[in-house]
């Protein structure tokens, strides 16, 4: 699985281009980009690199996550995946563009090539967050940050949930590496160590 990490929009959130090696079929994780001159270099990346893409994902449905799915999905015409919970939030571009949106749950399977990603449905910072958990990886959203955590102070947060979807994260291998929604990467075992909102 290769992982091209672009940071866009004006909350700096880190959209993914994951692709497998084998046959160039590729997915996009979270294009919350403001305009369309900003796909331009992630448009570059993926003609360049010959990438076919299957589908765009999105962690939740926070704006700075979802607000490039329009752009992508004309260019590329292929569907959205979120969870229910969070689709509402999209609902807007289906109406106004005719988006095929598909529904993840947990245990949804996200697959291209012969790579997968399996959708853990971690609510706290939205109703309808995940992550997605690939071999030896996972792409957190804004569930978990390099010593930090999403913010449970928006319509639809909930501390109590959030709690829960951390200790679930807490119980993957220590040596899985974390691709969050904003800043670094990093990885579970290190969280563990030093994230001081895991240590309650
Ligand atoms: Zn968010
Ligand atoms: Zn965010």
């Amino acid at each position: 699985m290769l992982i091209e990490t672009f940071t866009v929009g004006m909350l700096s959130t880190n959209c993914y281009v994951v692709s497998s090696q084998y046959d160039k079929e590729a997915i996009i994780i979270d294009p919350g980009l403001d305009s369309s001159s900003e796909a331009k270099q992630i448009f570059d990346y993926i003609t360049q690199s010959n990438l076919k893409i299957k589908l765009i994902v999105n962690t939740h449905g926070h704006q700075d996550h979802v607000t490039g799915d329009a752009i992508f999905q004309e260019k590329y015409n292929v569907p959205i995946y979120i969870h229910k919970y969070d689709s509402p939030c999209i609902e807007y571009m289906q109406k106004s563009k005719g988006t095929p949106v598909v529904f993840l749950g947990e245990g949804s399977l996200i697959k291209f090539d012969n790579e997968s990603l399996k959708v853990m449905h971690t609510p706290g910072h939205s109703p309808g967050s995940i992550c997605l958990v690939g071999e030896g990886l996972v792409f957190s959203g804004d569930t978990l940050f390099a010593g930090s955590i999403g913010r449970t102070d928006f319509p639809g947060s909930s501390n109590r949930d959030m709690q829960l979807s951390l200790q679930r994260l807490m119980r993957l291998p220590d040596n899985l590496l974390v691709y969050p929604g904003h800043g670094p990467s990093t990885l579970i075992g290190e969280e563990k160590k030093v994230n001081p909102f895991l240590m309650g």
